[in-house]
């Protein structure tokens, strides 16, 4: 039996990096995915390779500006409609931050605690209704090595990701009498865009100082997510768990 069969799953920020890697895991565990992405155009070439991949995969697509909550409850309910449920809650659209305190705009700043958070906070806040009403539910939160060690720079990205960890514990702690669990799960450097991105050179220096000697792959992030949205994890709660090989900076 796989994974998550019968279960139904919303990814946001699916297009594309650890996102669309969660996506596909998701339908290859047998759950039907709801694939929430910025622009139209990038959810219909997402959804348009998964079915290349495989026809029989029931995967759907909206794109709802997830920094207004009214545009994410009205996305929940209609992949309600459409799907008749919500088991899992795959809290993944995020932006990261590299500008120094001394240039920092207090817009920018603004901007970053807008999606990596608020958004996060919209969305649970959007599905637990629909959880609860069902008998329970999972909510798995990304969050990053960095809610641990800080960055030295973009200040607003690791205060964004302690702030999703602190999410997580809370309504971890509010939503266990009505069966919702709530984990996050804690990357390290993933071979998204962003890495691919960058000088082989460089990509080996930050691999050396990796224990497992290498960056991680989305698919190995993915894997966290289908065990924890999963009923093999039915006791676990409130867990903040890295996928990171063991990375400290
Ligand atoms: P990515 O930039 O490749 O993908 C981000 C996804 O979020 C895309 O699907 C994009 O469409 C979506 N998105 C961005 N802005 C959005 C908005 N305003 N509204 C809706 N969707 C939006 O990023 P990634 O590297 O795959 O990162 C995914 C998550 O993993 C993020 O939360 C990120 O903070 C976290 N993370 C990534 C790494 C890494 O090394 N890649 C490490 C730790 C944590």
């Amino acid at each position: 039996m796989k994974m998550l069969e019968g279960k139904v799953a919303v990814v946001t920020g699916g297009t594309r990096g650890i996102g669309y890697a969660i996506v596909k895991a998701f339908l290859e565990e047998g759950a039907k995915v709801a694939l929430f992405g910025s622009r139209q155009e990038t959810v219909d070439k997402a959804i348009a390779s998964l079915k290349a991949e495989n026809a029989a995969w029931d995967v759907y697509g909206d794109c709802p500006s997830l920094t207004d909550y009214k545009q994410v409850e009205e996305a929940m309910q209609k992949v309600k409609t459409h799907f008749g449920k919500i088991d899992i809650l795959a809290n993944n659209a995020g932006v990261s931050a590299r500008e120094p305190l001394y240039d920092y705009d207090p817009s920018a700043f603004d901007k970053v605690m807008d999606l990596n958070v608020n958004a996060v906070f919209y969305c649970a806040k959007a599905v637990a209704p629909i959880m609860k009403e069902q008998g329970g539910g999972s909510i798995v939160n990304t969050s990053s090595m960095v809610s641990i060690y800080g960055q030295s720079a973009g200040c607003a990205y690791p205060a964004s990701k302690f702030a999703v960890n602190g999410l997580t514990k809370s309504l971890a702690r509010e939503l266990g009498k009505d069966n919702i669990r709530v984990n996050a799960v804690l990357p390290g450097v993933t071979r998204t865009d962003m890495v691919a991105a960058l000088p082989p050179e460089m990509v080996a220096r930050i691999s050396a100082g990796i224990p497992l000697g290498r960056v991680g792959e989305p698919e190995e992030v993915a894997n966290a997510f289908v065990f924890l949205a999963s009923d093999k994890a039915s006791y676990i709660t409130g867990a903040t768990l890295s996928v990171d090989g063991a990375t400290q900076v």
